[in-house]
């Protein structure tokens, strides 16, 4: 099995990167899903976050109402502390179960979008960064329905280019078309996945 971690800032195009890596084969394990899938109805993480934060995080459907709980951790770094420390722990396990359930010879893709901000390069056999301008990700992003505001506060919320670049094996540039990109993950996978997995 390679174990690839692949990373890089809102809206820089990792489940573009990912969907190209699933066409050649790849098995692909994204932590943005995951993490909403252990706080679902009836699970022990959702009740994990009403013991530590009340019913008010709640919604009238018994669902986890985000907004809610994105309020609380905003303004207090030491909640947002005690909700990562349950949901971290249950998306690590769960995306270790998702790969393990993989093929021996598989290339599992972790689409970790928080990857160097919580420390994780060194469980990846390879680190791919996905980078892009800025100017083109905020474009990208308020095209998806953010506003520009949003879409700024959210990039310089994250660990930076320089950052993410400092543990990467492979940088990736989205700022181009997808057909640059495409062209970039086929060089990647010729260069780095193929002489491994045959
Ligand atoms: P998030 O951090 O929000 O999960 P992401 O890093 O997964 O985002 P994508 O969703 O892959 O990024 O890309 C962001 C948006 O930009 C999407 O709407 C996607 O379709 C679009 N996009 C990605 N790459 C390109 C490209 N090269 N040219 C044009 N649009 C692109």
């Amino acid at each position: 099995m390679l174990r690839i971690g692949l990373t890089g800032g809102i809206g820089s195009g990792k489940s573009t990167v990912s969907a190209l890596l699933a066409e050649r084969g790849a098995v692909v394990v994204d932590a943005d899903r995951i993490a909403r899938e252990v706080v679902e109805p009836g699970t022990p993480g959702l009740a994990a976050v009403v013991g530590a934060f009340g019913t008010g995080m709640l919604a009238a459907d018994g669902s986890l109402d985000r907004a809610a709980l994105a309020a609380v951790v905003f303004a207090d770094p030491e909640a947002r502390q005690r909700l990562d420390g349950i949901v971290h722990p249950l998306v690590r396990a769960r995306s270790a179960e998702l790969a393990a359930a993989a093929p021996a010879d598989a290339v599992v893709v972790h689409d970790v979008p928080l990857l160097v901000e919580t420390g994780q390069a060194s469980s990846y056999d390879v680190v791919v960064v996905v980078e892009a301008d800025p100017a083109v990700r905020e474009g990208r992003l308020v095209q998806r329905g953010l506003t520009a505001e949003d879409a700024r506060a959210r990039m310089a919320a994250q660990a930076s280019d320089e950052q993410r670049r400092a543990v990467a094996d492979v940088v990736l540039d989205n700022s181009g078309t997808l057909e640059q990109l495409a062209g970039q993950v086929d060089r990647f996978w010729a260069e780095r996945v193929a002489p491994v997995t045959g």
